[in-house]
Protein backbone atom coordinates (compact mmCIF):
# COMPACT_ATOMS: atom_id res chain seq x y z
CA UNK A 1 0.00 0.00 0.00
CA UNK A 2 1.00 3.47 -0.63
CA UNK A 3 2.32 5.74 2.22
CA UNK A 4 -0.33 7.44 4.14
CA UNK A 5 -1.53 10.76 3.18
CA UNK A 6 -1.87 11.56 7.12
CA UNK A 7 -0.52 10.29 10.12
CA UNK A 8 -1.59 10.81 13.44
CA UNK A 9 1.33 9.14 15.70
CA UNK A 10 0.61 9.27 19.29
CA UNK A 11 -1.25 12.73 18.75
CA UNK A 12 -2.50 14.14 22.62
CA UNK A 13 -4.80 16.83 22.76
CA UNK A 14 -6.28 18.83 25.64
CA UNK A 15 -8.89 21.78 26.83
CA UNK A 16 -6.82 23.05 29.93
CA UNK A 17 -6.10 20.01 31.64
CA UNK A 18 -8.66 17.53 30.01
CA UNK A 19 -7.55 15.14 28.07
CA UNK A 20 -9.79 14.69 25.11
CA UNK A 21 -7.81 12.82 22.28
CA UNK A 22 -5.34 10.10 24.35
CA UNK A 23 -2.30 9.19 22.10
CA UNK A 24 -3.59 8.36 18.91
CA UNK A 25 -2.37 6.84 15.68
CA UNK A 26 -4.65 7.42 12.29
CA UNK A 27 -3.57 6.85 8.81
CA UNK A 28 -5.33 7.87 5.61
CA UNK A 29 -4.12 6.92 1.84
CA UNK A 30 -4.24 8.90 -0.94
CA UNK A 31 -7.90 8.64 -2.05
CA UNK A 32 -9.00 6.71 0.82
CA UNK A 33 -12.28 7.48 2.36
CA UNK A 34 -11.60 6.79 6.25
CA UNK A 35 -15.05 7.00 9.11
CA UNK A 36 -14.49 8.16 12.48
CA UNK A 37 -17.30 7.01 14.45
CA UNK A 38 -17.91 7.10 18.29
CA UNK A 39 -20.87 8.55 20.48
CA UNK A 40 -21.20 11.91 21.48
CA UNK A 41 -18.91 13.40 23.37
CA UNK A 42 -15.59 10.81 22.43
CA UNK A 43 -13.05 13.31 20.42
CA UNK A 44 -14.31 13.02 16.88
CA UNK A 45 -14.86 16.93 16.37
CA UNK A 46 -11.26 17.34 18.68
CA UNK A 47 -9.73 15.15 16.45
CA UNK A 48 -11.03 16.99 13.29
CA UNK A 49 -9.73 20.22 14.45
CA UNK A 50 -6.57 18.91 15.77
CA UNK A 51 -5.49 17.99 12.66
CA UNK A 52 -6.71 21.31 10.94
CA UNK A 53 -4.95 23.09 13.76
CA UNK A 54 -7.88 24.44 15.62
CA UNK A 55 -7.18 22.44 18.74
CA UNK A 56 -3.49 21.61 17.84
CA UNK A 57 -2.14 18.88 20.04
CA UNK A 58 0.15 19.09 22.87
CA UNK A 59 1.97 15.80 22.41
CA UNK A 60 2.44 13.43 19.06
CA UNK A 61 2.72 13.94 15.42
CA UNK A 62 0.54 15.06 12.44
CA UNK A 63 2.32 14.10 9.56
CA UNK A 64 0.97 15.31 6.02
CA UNK A 65 2.89 13.96 3.04
CA UNK A 66 5.52 13.14 5.50
CA UNK A 67 6.09 16.74 7.47
CA UNK A 68 4.64 17.59 10.63
CA UNK A 69 2.02 20.09 10.59
CA UNK A 70 1.23 20.13 14.40
CA UNK A 71 1.35 23.49 15.66
CA UNK A 72 1.25 25.04 12.25
CA UNK A 73 -1.56 27.44 11.87
CA UNK A 74 -5.09 26.55 10.63
CA UNK A 75 -4.54 28.87 7.37
CA UNK A 76 -0.77 27.36 6.75
CA UNK A 77 -2.61 23.69 6.93
CA UNK A 78 -5.19 24.82 4.78
CA UNK A 79 -2.90 25.65 1.97
CA UNK A 80 -0.96 22.79 2.33
CA UNK A 81 -4.03 20.91 1.10
CA UNK A 82 -6.09 19.90 4.12
CA UNK A 83 -9.81 21.09 4.45
CA UNK A 84 -12.28 21.16 7.19
CA UNK A 85 -16.15 21.54 6.71
CA UNK A 86 -16.84 22.00 10.26
CA UNK A 87 -19.93 20.62 12.31
CA UNK A 88 -22.60 23.32 11.94
CA UNK A 89 -21.32 24.21 8.53
CA UNK A 90 -20.02 27.91 9.91
CA UNK A 91 -20.82 30.36 6.74
CA UNK A 92 -21.22 33.54 6.78
CA UNK A 93 -25.06 34.05 7.53
CA UNK A 94 -24.70 37.93 6.42
CA UNK A 95 -23.07 37.37 3.28
CA UNK A 96 -24.53 35.96 -0.10
CA UNK A 97 -23.80 32.18 -1.15
CA UNK A 98 -21.28 33.46 -3.70
CA UNK A 99 -19.66 36.06 -1.25
CA UNK A 100 -19.10 32.69 1.00
CA UNK A 101 -17.62 30.94 -2.23
CA UNK A 102 -14.84 33.56 -2.76
CA UNK A 103 -13.75 34.27 0.52
CA UNK A 104 -12.18 30.28 0.57
CA UNK A 105 -11.29 31.86 -3.37
CA UNK A 106 -9.39 34.09 -2.21
CA UNK A 107 -7.10 31.93 0.27
CA UNK A 108 -6.31 29.72 -1.85
CA UNK A 109 -3.13 29.06 -4.10
CA UNK A 110 -2.47 27.59 -7.47
CA UNK A 111 -5.54 25.22 -7.21
CA UNK A 112 -7.67 23.74 -9.86
CA UNK A 113 -11.23 23.72 -8.29
CA UNK A 114 -12.86 27.05 -9.43
CA UNK A 115 -16.29 28.83 -8.85
CA UNK A 116 -17.49 27.67 -11.64
CA UNK A 117 -16.96 23.71 -11.05
CA UNK A 118 -18.54 24.36 -7.23
CA UNK A 119 -21.93 25.77 -9.42
CA UNK A 120 -21.75 22.70 -11.98
CA UNK A 121 -20.92 20.24 -8.84
CA UNK A 122 -24.16 22.24 -7.28
CA UNK A 123 -26.57 24.05 -9.32
CA UNK A 124 -28.58 24.46 -6.64
CA UNK A 125 -25.94 26.71 -5.18
CA UNK A 126 -26.18 28.64 -8.54
CA UNK A 127 -29.52 29.24 -8.40
CA UNK A 128 -29.26 30.49 -5.26
CA UNK A 129 -25.68 32.76 -5.42
CA UNK A 130 -26.81 36.26 -4.35
CA UNK A 131 -29.02 34.54 -1.58
CA UNK A 132 -28.28 35.26 2.03
CA UNK A 133 -26.10 32.25 3.86
CA UNK A 134 -28.28 32.27 6.62
CA UNK A 135 -31.53 31.99 4.76
CA UNK A 136 -30.22 29.12 2.82
CA UNK A 137 -31.88 25.53 3.96
CA UNK A 138 -29.77 23.27 5.93
CA UNK A 139 -28.55 21.25 2.94
CA UNK A 140 -27.99 24.40 0.99
CA UNK A 141 -25.66 25.28 3.99
CA UNK A 142 -23.83 21.92 4.07
CA UNK A 143 -23.29 22.22 -0.08
CA UNK A 144 -22.29 25.38 0.55
CA UNK A 145 -19.63 24.65 3.56
CA UNK A 146 -18.48 21.49 1.01
CA UNK A 147 -17.78 23.90 -1.83
CA UNK A 148 -16.20 26.73 0.49
CA UNK A 149 -13.68 23.09 1.48
CA UNK A 150 -13.35 22.21 -2.58
CA UNK A 151 -11.92 25.90 -3.21
CA UNK A 152 -9.19 25.38 -1.76
CA UNK A 153 -8.61 22.10 -3.72
CA UNK A 154 -7.88 19.68 -0.34
CA UNK A 155 -6.12 16.54 -0.92
CA UNK A 156 -7.44 15.68 2.25
CA UNK A 157 -11.25 16.87 2.86
CA UNK A 158 -12.10 16.15 6.61
CA UNK A 159 -16.14 16.44 7.17
CA UNK A 160 -17.58 17.08 10.58
CA UNK A 161 -21.04 15.59 10.75
CA UNK A 162 -21.99 16.63 7.55
CA UNK A 163 -25.57 15.01 7.31
CA UNK A 164 -26.39 16.50 10.46
CA UNK A 165 -29.58 17.74 10.78
CA UNK A 166 -30.41 16.98 7.28
CA UNK A 167 -32.89 14.92 5.17
CA UNK A 168 -32.76 11.35 3.91
CA UNK A 169 -32.74 13.21 0.12
CA UNK A 170 -30.16 15.97 0.89
CA UNK A 171 -27.97 13.14 2.48
CA UNK A 172 -27.78 10.91 -0.71
CA UNK A 173 -26.62 13.89 -2.86
CA UNK A 174 -23.97 14.67 -0.41
CA UNK A 175 -23.30 10.20 -1.02
CA UNK A 176 -22.97 11.19 -4.54
CA UNK A 177 -20.74 14.18 -4.57
CA UNK A 178 -18.77 12.55 -2.10
CA UNK A 179 -18.18 9.27 -4.11
CA UNK A 180 -17.13 11.69 -7.10
CA UNK A 181 -14.36 13.34 -5.32
CA UNK A 182 -13.07 9.67 -3.86
CA UNK A 183 -13.00 8.62 -7.70
CA UNK A 184 -10.65 11.61 -7.98
CA UNK A 185 -8.66 10.52 -5.58
CA UNK A 186 -9.63 13.18 -2.99
CA UNK A 187 -8.63 11.60 0.69
CA UNK A 188 -12.00 11.66 3.11
CA UNK A 189 -12.17 11.50 6.60
CA UNK A 190 -15.30 11.37 7.15
CA UNK A 191 -16.32 11.95 11.52
CA UNK A 192 -20.20 11.12 12.02
CA UNK A 193 -22.85 9.66 14.63
CA UNK A 194 -24.61 8.27 11.50
CA UNK A 195 -22.67 4.71 11.29
CA UNK A 196 -24.78 3.51 7.49
CA UNK A 197 -24.06 7.02 6.25
CA UNK A 198 -20.48 6.77 6.64
CA UNK A 199 -19.94 2.99 5.79
CA UNK A 200 -21.33 3.60 2.42
CA UNK A 201 -18.31 5.75 1.92
CA UNK A 202 -15.44 4.54 3.85
CA UNK A 203 -12.77 1.78 2.76
CA UNK A 204 -11.82 1.64 6.43
CA UNK A 205 -13.36 2.67 10.09
CA UNK A 206 -11.78 4.22 13.18
CA UNK A 207 -13.29 4.33 15.91
CA UNK A 208 -13.38 6.89 19.03
CA UNK A 209 -14.57 5.45 22.38
CA UNK A 210 -14.90 8.13 25.15
CA UNK A 211 -11.64 9.39 26.69
CA UNK A 212 -10.48 10.19 23.08
CA UNK A 213 -8.99 6.42 22.34
CA UNK A 214 -8.78 4.78 19.25
CA UNK A 215 -10.31 1.16 19.68
CA UNK A 216 -10.57 -0.13 16.39
CA UNK A 217 -9.06 1.53 12.89
CA UNK A 218 -9.48 -1.59 10.31
CA UNK A 219 -11.77 -2.49 7.43
CA UNK A 220 -15.17 -1.67 7.27
CA UNK A 221 -15.70 -5.59 7.04
CA UNK A 222 -14.13 -6.21 10.02
CA UNK A 223 -16.29 -3.75 11.98
CA UNK A 224 -19.49 -5.04 10.47
CA UNK A 225 -18.13 -8.34 11.54
CA UNK A 226 -17.53 -7.13 15.53
CA UNK A 227 -20.67 -4.90 15.13
CA UNK A 228 -22.82 -8.46 13.93
CA UNK A 229 -21.21 -9.76 17.01
CA UNK A 230 -22.37 -7.39 19.12
CA UNK A 231 -18.58 -6.39 20.13
CA UNK A 232 -18.63 -2.76 18.28
CA UNK A 233 -18.73 -1.05 21.98
CA UNK A 234 -16.35 -3.24 23.59
CA UNK A 235 -13.43 -2.61 21.28
CA UNK A 236 -10.22 -2.58 23.03
CA UNK A 237 -7.24 -0.45 21.52
CA UNK A 238 -4.91 -1.47 18.68
CA UNK A 239 -1.07 -1.97 20.15
CA UNK A 240 0.36 1.04 20.15
CA UNK A 241 3.57 -0.34 20.20
CA UNK A 242 3.37 -1.25 16.81
CA UNK A 243 0.82 1.85 15.80
CA UNK A 244 -2.52 1.53 13.93
CA UNK A 245 -2.52 0.94 10.46
CA UNK A 246 -5.70 0.74 8.49
CA UNK A 247 -4.70 -2.68 7.09
CA UNK A 248 -4.27 -3.91 10.88
CA UNK A 249 -7.97 -4.17 11.45
CA UNK A 250 -6.46 -4.64 14.98
CA UNK A 251 -8.73 -5.76 17.56
CA UNK A 252 -6.17 -6.23 20.31
CA UNK A 253 -6.82 -5.98 23.99
CA UNK A 254 -3.94 -3.57 25.66
CA UNK A 255 -4.95 -3.74 29.19
P1 LIG B 1 -20.15 15.11 19.20
O1 LIG B 1 -20.51 13.98 18.33
O2 LIG B 1 -21.15 15.41 20.26
O3 LIG B 1 -19.73 16.34 18.43
P2 LIG B 1 -17.39 14.38 19.56
O4 LIG B 1 -17.11 12.92 19.45
O5 LIG B 1 -17.14 15.21 18.36
O6 LIG B 1 -18.89 14.62 20.05
P3 LIG B 1 -15.78 16.30 20.98
O7 LIG B 1 -16.70 17.43 20.68
O8 LIG B 1 -14.48 16.25 20.29
O9 LIG B 1 -16.54 14.91 20.79
O10 LIG B 1 -15.51 16.29 22.55
C1 LIG B 1 -14.53 15.45 23.17
C2 LIG B 1 -14.41 15.84 24.63
O11 LIG B 1 -13.82 17.13 24.73
C3 LIG B 1 -15.74 15.91 25.37
O12 LIG B 1 -15.53 15.44 26.69
C4 LIG B 1 -16.06 17.37 25.37
O13 LIG B 1 -16.84 17.72 26.49
C5 LIG B 1 -14.68 18.01 25.46
N1 LIG B 1 -14.64 19.32 24.78
C6 LIG B 1 -14.95 19.59 23.51
N2 LIG B 1 -14.77 20.89 23.22
C7 LIG B 1 -14.32 21.47 24.35
C8 LIG B 1 -13.93 22.80 24.72
N3 LIG B 1 -13.96 23.80 23.84
N4 LIG B 1 -13.52 23.00 25.98
C9 LIG B 1 -13.47 22.00 26.88
N5 LIG B 1 -13.80 20.72 26.61
C10 LIG B 1 -14.23 20.45 25.37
Amino acid sequence: MSDPLLALREVSTYYGAALALDRLYLDVHPGECVAVLGPNGAGKTTMAQTIAGLTPPRTGQVLFQDVDIAGWSPRRIARSGVALVPQGRRIFGSLTTEENLRVAVSSRQGTAWTLSDIYELFPRLYERRRQRGGTLSGGEQQMLALGRGLLTSPRLLILDEPTEGLAPVIIDGIVDVLSRLKADRVSLLIAEQRTEFALSLADTVAHVAPGGRITFHGSVASFRQLGAQGTTDELAAPDRSRGATSTTDAVTDEE
